[in-house]
């Protein structure tokens, strides 16, 4: 099992309701679905936070990118 957990959310995340942690059989699939999320996050945000997914083992993360906010 992969999991998809989002860190650092803002605000806007609860508002657009996106569930913070997912399960997934395959990395492929969660990081599919973590490029959708990260569309949604930095596109439709308030754009004071950019995000960036980051791959563990057997975890992918949507975290706040730091370098370019
Ligand atoms: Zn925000």
């Amino acid at each position: 099992m992969v999991s998809l957990e989002v860190e650092k959310r803002c605000g806007c995340f609860t508002r657009a309701r996106l569930e913070e942690s997912l399960r997934f059989d395959t990395k492929e699939q969660a990081l599919k679905k973590a490029k959708e999320m990260l569309m949604i996050m930095n596109n439709d945000f308030c754009g004071k936070h950019k995000f960036k997914i980051v791959e563990e083992n057997d975890t992918v993360k949507i975290v706040e990118d730091e370098e370019n906010n």
